[in-house]
């Protein structure tokens, strides 16, 4: 992170930390917006986009415009809604885990999709995404691409021309850069206004002149977010076949992690053995997905000890 932090941009932003940020990103919301092909105005930048969601909850949604999104999906939307006051729809995906676009089209409810979706792992069209904002045109439609970098489409060409899109992203998982908390979305230059209303008039400063130097850091070394992207998505499906060859039955997932179901042991009890084990996987507990394991993909050695770990508990339990 030092060593990044020192790329020019990064190190100016670092030197003027005696003083305030910049109100709208700055640098680097510049430097994004030019890496992505838009326009400045197209961009907001945040403190991790769970800050971008929670306002465009605040920003768009109320008692009479509720909100929509999958059952099975990332668990900050219910939560977001519910602080905010606004209602929701929780739309079933298929048995598959796979989303229906005719579900979420003319609903006349603010959308939420993760795309690739979580915990699923399963990604949906650019086209799905384009027919959903051309029927939803009084609402906003907001395409939550956390984890696109490892395998999704983005739905980003579509905001010049849908103005009730927005796409969002974040600096925390192809840019490894959790810690930093940085977020950021694209959409019409009306909406990303809207937005920075909300921002001005609960916290101006919303990233500090250190995340945003070791953001702008690596958005200038995409090199190495390529390298990663590609290392995990090897990794991924390394694993995804090792799954199947155990008796997984394995999602293709287009993120950078793996949702499986263990054939030979329960979900629940093989999370709490690779637990004991030192490996922590997520378990869900909720109906729909009680079976299911969310595996994220790090590098192909832990991958190998994970596999190694499984075999393990699978062979004491046969024996038993
Ligand atoms: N969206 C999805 C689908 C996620 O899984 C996460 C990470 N938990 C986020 C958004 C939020 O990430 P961050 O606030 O770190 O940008």
């Amino acid at each position: 992170l030092v060593e990044i932090a020192y790329h020019d941009n990064a190190e100016e932003e670092l030197k003027a930390s005696n003083l305030y940020p910049p109100l709208d990103g700055g640098a680097l919301r510049e430097k994004i917006a030019e890496s992505y092909g838009v326009t400045p105005s197209e961009v907001i930048v945040t403190n991790g986009s769970d800050e971008v969601l929670n306002f465009i909850f605040k920003a768009f949604c109320s008692k009479t415009r509720p909100a929509a999104f999958a059952d099975i999906t990332y668990g900050f939307y219910s939560v977001f809604a519910e602080i905010n006051g606004v209602p929701y729809v929780e739309i079933p995906l298929k048995d598959d885990f796979s989303l229906d676009p005719a579900d979420y089209i003319g609903i006349s409810k603010n959308i939420f999709i993760a795309n690739p979706n979580a915990p699923t792992g399963r990604a949906i069209g650019r086209d799905e995404i384009e027919k959903i904002a051309a029927s939803n045109p009084d609402n906003v439609v907001a395409i939550d691409e956390a984890y696109v970098d490892f395998g999704g489409e983005t739905a980003l060409p579509l905001i010049k021309k849908y103005k009730n899109l927005i796409v969002v992203r974040t600096f925390s998982k192809s840019r490894a850069l959790a810690g930093a908390r940085v977020g950021y979305a694209f959409a019409d230059p009306e909406l990303i206004s809207d937005l920075y209303r909300i921002i001005y008039s609960t916290n101006p400063y919303n990233i500090s002149r250190a995340d945003l130097a070791m953001a702008l850091g690596a958005i200038e070394d995409s090199a190495y977010t390529e390298r990663l992207c590609k290392d995990i998505i090897a990794a991924r499906d390394h694993t995804q076949k090792a799954l199947g060859e155990l008796g997984f039955t394995v999602i293709e997932s287009s993120a950078n992690f793996i949702f499986a179901r263990p054939g030979k042991i329960e979900a629940r009890e093989l999370y709490l053995k690779l637990k004991d084990a030192g490996i922590l996987i997520r378990y869900f507990d909720k109906p729909r997905i009680k079976d299911w394991l969310r595996i994220t993909v790090g590098s192909l050695e832990q991958m190998q000890q994970l596999m190694l770990a499984i075999k393990n508990i699978l062979l004491t339990e046969e024996a038993r």
